[in-house]
């Protein structure tokens, strides 16, 4: 029990380099121009994304060919050779843009990471160099029968000569409508459980491969989420990731210690959006002969928010630099993950509280905001999973 209270302090390798808060001239030149983007391409559309479901596909176009986007494709493969920490500083901003594009803009970094972790030379040749040159691409895991218990998905892939065929579901697939290809994990082995599963690398033109239609989400309704449907579809074997069966559990998992960092940084900007959206209120809003922050009540909630959003990143930045150094940060994500979710559902619903009856119209941005964060708290592991995670790791 000694150890495991000592250890609750920190991860005991971290360095010195972890108490340096400071951003350098790239990152800060980064935070910068995501900043900028956001201002004039994502918020002045915003509202009309979310209102007509529209997908933000020019604005990711956009932001890919000003570089922020899937910073950590690897010079040799076309990309900008970036860390996760410059990955989390963009997605702050991005998110604080709008939390509906931040998700969209992302996908194709989410579907990407497993074959940063666990492709072969050839498959990052093809298929980071695509997306580097703009491809998008989504990350298919989820069926209908299988979210949190990852182990339990039934798609399959069979081997036919030089070929596997696909067969199944997968559901709630974030830029399917728009993807050029998939990473799909499928079983190879139906009895072995997470050691039976597979990645697979698919186009999205495959034979055999259908769309659902998009689904009516609570909120950041720009993005586009689809079930999509294997039936029969044929697949090269150099599309098998890394080349081996029954190996696509660990990449698929090791995909989610680089995306979470992202998740609690998209999360951290709707938090701080909202947070500045009600700050801006309260001063302008008079009740009882005072501005809103003088009564006490109001100017704690606007505390409370401020002290979140501060502690969200830090712990953001924890995680991604201990990526960055090559620390394993699967707990520091998943604490960052699920605190940041949370906040951001919580600053955002005061943010509400804060505006009155205008936080519950959509006239104002805050209820955008609010339902935006819902979502947070679900995808990329529920704040329950992430809870697991932890006590997992705590107790290891
Ligand atoms: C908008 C959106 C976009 C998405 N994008 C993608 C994507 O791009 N790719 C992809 O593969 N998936 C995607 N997902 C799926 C998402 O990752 C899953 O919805 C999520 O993992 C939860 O799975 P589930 O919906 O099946 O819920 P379930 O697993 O059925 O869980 C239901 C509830 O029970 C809780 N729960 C489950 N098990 C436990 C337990 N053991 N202990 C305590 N509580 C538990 C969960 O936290 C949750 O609150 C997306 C989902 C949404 C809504």
């Amino acid at each position: 029990m000694n150890d495991l209270v000592s250890s609750s302090y920190g991860h005991p390798t971290a360095g010195p380099s972890m108490v340096d808060l400071s951003l350098d001239e790239m990152q800060d030149m980064l935070r910068q121009l995501a900043h900028q983007f956001s201002v004039d391409e994502v918020r002045p559309n915003a509202e009309q994304w979310d209102m007509e479901s529209e997908y933000p596909l020019e604005a990711i176009k956009s932001a890919h060919e000003l570089g922020l986007l899937n910073l950590h494709i690897p010079e040799k493969y076309g990309g900008a050779g970036l860390g996760c920490m410059e990955e989390v500083i963009v997605n702050e901003e991005l998110a604080w843009g709008d939390p509906g594009f931040a998700t969209a803009a992302y996908a194709t970094s989410l579907a990407i990471a497993p074959i940063i972790t666990g492709g072969t030379e050839e498959q990052k040749e093809k298929w980071l160099r695509k997306v580097a040159d703009g491809a998008l691409a989504s990350y298919a895991v989820t069926e209908p029968g299988a979210g949190s218990d990852v182990a339990s998905i039934k798609t399959s892939a069979v081997k036919d000569g030089d070929e596997y065929v696909l067969n199944g579901e997968k559901m709630w697939i974030t830029g399917a409508g728009y993807a050029d290809f998939f990473f799909v994990l499928v079983k190879t082995d139906a009895e072995a459980g997470y050691r039976g599963m597979s990645g697979f690398l698919v186009e999205a033109d495959s034979d055999g491969l259908t769309l659902g239609k998009k689904e009516r989400n609570m909120g950041q309704r720009c993005s586009d989420t689809r079930s999509v449907i294997f039936d029969g579809v044929r697949v090269p074997t150099e599309n098998l990731l890394g080349g081996a069966e029954n190996d696509g559990w660990m990449n698929a998992m090791k995909a989610f210690d680089m995306s979470r960092p992202n998740i609690a940084a998209h999360a951290t900007g709707l938090a701080r959006a909202a947070f500045e959206h009600a700050l801006q209120y309260a001063d302008e809003r008079e009740t009882f002969g005072n501005k809103l922050h003088q009564h006490q009540a109001i100017q704690f909630m606007l505390v409370d928010m401020k002290t979140s959003i501060e502690a969200s990143r830090l712990l953001t930045w924890k995680s991604a630099a201990l990526a960055d150094a090559g620390e394993k940060n699967t707990e520091a994500a998943a604490h960052a993950k699920r605190f940041s979710a949370d906040i951001a559902m919580q600053v955002s619903t005061d943010a509400v509280q804060v505006f009155g009856g205008f936080g519950y119209s959509e006239e104002y941005p805050v209820a955008r905001l609010m339902r935006a964060a819902k979502v947070m708290q679900i995808y990329e592991g529920s704040s329950q999973i992430q809870r697991m995670i932890i006590g997992r790791e705590m107790l290891r």
